[in-house]
């Protein structure tokens, strides 16, 4: 109605709270920030459906008391006259208008807990972009974030909640990022490829083929050996790994991506009939040094 001269029975010069009854409470928050984020509301349809009964502000979220905004409010009925008037859960705690409404408080809690912990979200959101722009690599440590391996996930969960990571993590994910792309190459280059059993006999056998991996394997007699998986490929292009200890010989020239050749024994592995374990390699050279 109006804001200048108010003659209604609710205006805080005249309310009689004990004229009133409690009828419901209601609410509708908007999460933080935007406007058209998603709200939490009770009772908004029962509200608005009350609301032109209403005496003094048709806006359901403007107390018909003191004509303040709120979020959260109440009905109550003015018995005198049959009117019901909505009213912010502050006022009408000033006057005293209490009632028992469990749905409600419960609702309430939940709506401002949700609140803080979206806004929470934001402000580690925001807090980390602004972190990973002042950074020289940023843009790559997002990429390196998002590579796939749970190392950099959980790296990216805690750069969302703190805002920052150290510089030893920066390092880590570059060196995760790395290694996952060329573990995704390798298992890609896997699926393709055309397994067959490695030769399983008693002889010596010649092998050629690259080394897909260089690996210290510790033993708790010998102190431990240096561990080659070779990818050995026929001329029909068809694979299979075979397993060992390096040959001392080529030890200080190979790596992952050599390409190297030896004479060994082989026995098939129980699990996979195209990964075999070498032993006793004699021969060994490296052919082609990795790049
Ligand atoms: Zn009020």
């Amino acid at each position: 109605m109006c804001d200048k001269k108010r003659e209604d029975p609710h205006r805080p010069s005249e309310i009689v709270p004990s004229d009133y009854d409690y009828a419901f409470s209601f609410f509708e928050s908007r999460w933080y920030p935007s406007e058209n984020y998603l709200r939490e509301q009770l009772n908004i349809e029962k509200v608005r459906a009350v609301g032109p009964k209403a005496n003094v502000y048709e806006d359901i979220f403007k107390c018909d008391v003191c004509g303040t905004l709120y979020s959260y409010g109440d009905v109550w009925l003015h018995r005198p006259t049959g009117e019901y008037i909505t009213i912010g859960e502050q006022c009408a705690a000033k006057y005293g208008l209490l009632a028992a409404k469990p749905e409600y408080e419960h609702r309430r809690a939940n709506d401002i807990l949700i609140r803080k912990q979206r806004k929470r979200k934001l402000e580690g959101f925001l807090k980390a972009r602004a972190f990973v722009r002042m950074l020289p690599e940023g843009l790559r440590l997002l990429r390196a974030l998002r590579c796939g391996h749970n190392i950099t996930h959980d790296m990216r969960l805690n750069l969302l909640k703190w805002g920052s990571v150290s510089d030893a993590q920066i390092e880590l994910a570059f060196k995760v990022e790395k290694e996952h792309a060329e573990y995704v190459e390798r298992a890609k280059a896997r699926a393709s490829e055309i397994n067959i059993p490695v030769p399983d006999d008693d002889n010596r056998h010649r092998f050629f083929g690259i080394v897909e991996s260089l690996r210290f394997k510790e033993n708790f007699r010998f102190g431990g050996n240096w561990k080659i998986t070779v990818r050995v490929v026929n001329e029909a292009g068809e694979v299979y790994r075979i397993w060992g200890t390096c040959p001392s010989s080529i030890l200080g020239d190979t790596k992952s991506g050599s390409v190297v050749a030896f004479d060994a024994k082989v026995s098939k592995s129980d699990d996979d009939e195209s990964f075999g374990f070498f032993k006793r390699p004699t021969k060994a050279s490296v052919i082609v040094e990795a790049q």
